[in-house]
């Protein structure tokens, strides 16, 4: 099978044979005008589980996965599963993933009865055990009036997780819980909703991603008036205004910013983009947060010769018009047409 279009981002004509899951440069450059994405990437997306405390159903996991791939979504990061197995082989026919095991929940922290419970002593070790597959998922905050993880604690863990090789992602909504998340040199910030902008170009210097997974948000919003605890409206309804010029100001500042659904169904990553480009954010780099940016951040190549066969193909350039994304032509997986 040939591939031939014009690559994103270096708009660059190209021409790929399908060489089992790879791609191997076929030497013509002929264009018919189709705009190549190494697919769409969900960096934030909880296949398997569809509430807090669910348990994990291996069924519910690949129709999530499904549906991710459907929407021309190749590589997800789920930051945080209920999935107790955690040396199952990836199935070949779903998106990419990137695993961070159970998200480690310190008492008082997290949803009720959902995550690995431990206590913060136990916290390092536990991190790097959930971390055997590249990534772990830290709760470093919870609710507007409680205190974070302490900064040593979460000091220790990341520490201990990147000297075993892994990642750190942490959940994080106050204040407080940003800054020691940014302070404790986290890969990535999830939410980030009350981030103090001081804190921005520290973490473009030492590499710390933002993911404000505002599609999450929309959906508190929505239903926050129904709430009867006023501080707690204020606080999401204050986080929620924050959000658009954090996004926009930590892109500004050199932070890696990228795109997290954080909700259901799965799938819904464009729409992520375009909250990223009403933040404020340049549209070719919201559409790179929900495809090659995040992708290579996750270790995974673009569209390039020896780089995996994952292409998703659109009739117009989505960097001039991000809603063709909701309509891909043809999407290629691992080498398989599946659309
Ligand atoms: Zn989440």
């Amino acid at each position: 099978m040939r591939i031939w279009g014009i690559a994103l981002p270096s708009r660059t004509p190209v021409s790929f044979d399908v060489d089992g899951d790879r791609l191997r440069a076929s030497g013509s450059s002929t264009s018919d005008g189709l705009w190549l994405l190494p697919g769409l990437t969900d960096v934030h997306s909880h296949p398997g589980t569809e509430m807090p405390g669910d348990e994990y159903s291996h069924e519910v996991f690949r129709r999530h996965m499904l549906t991710h791939r459907a929407a021309g979504v190749l590589t997800v990061r789920s930051p945080g599963s209920a999935d107790p197995v955690r040396d199952r082989a990836d199935d070949v026919d779903l998106p990419r993933l990137a695993r961070s095991g159970q998200w480690l929940a310190t008492p008082g922290r997290f949803f009720p009865g959902a995550g690995r419970r431990i206590e913060e002593a136990e916290l390092p070790s536990a991190a790097v055990e959930e971390a055997a597959f590249g990534w772990c998922k830290v709760i470093g905050d919870w609710m507007p009036d409680d205190p974070p993880v302490p900064l040593d604690v979460l000091t220790a863990t990341v520490d201990a997780v990147h000297a075993a090789g892994g990642r750190v992602a942490v959940h994080c909504q106050t204040a407080e819980g940003c800054r020691n998340a940014v302070l404790a040199g986290a890969d990535s910030l999830e939410h980030g909703m009350h981030l103090d902008h001081s804190l921005l170009p520290r973490m473009a210097a030492q590499g710390t991603a933002l993911v404000p997974t505002f599609s999450a948000f929309a959906k508190s919003i929505e239903n926050i008036e129904k709430a009867t605890d006023e501080r707690l409206k204020e606080w999401i309804r204050g986080g929620w205004e924050h959000a658009f010029p954090t996004a926009r100001a930590a892109f500004e500042a050199g932070v890696t910013v990228l795109a997290g659904t954080d909700t259901y169904p799965c799938g819904q990553v464009a729409a992520e983009i375009s909250w990223l480009i009403k933040a404020g954010l340049p549209v070719e780099a919201a559409v790179g947060a929900g495809s090659w940016t995040a992708r290579e951040w996750l270790g995974l190549p673009g569209l390039v010769d020896g780089g995996f066969a994952d292409v998703v193909a659109y009739d117009e350039d989505p960097t001039e018009n991000p809603e063709v994304l909701l309509r891909p032509k043809q999407i290629v997986l691992r080498g398989e047409v599946v659309v």
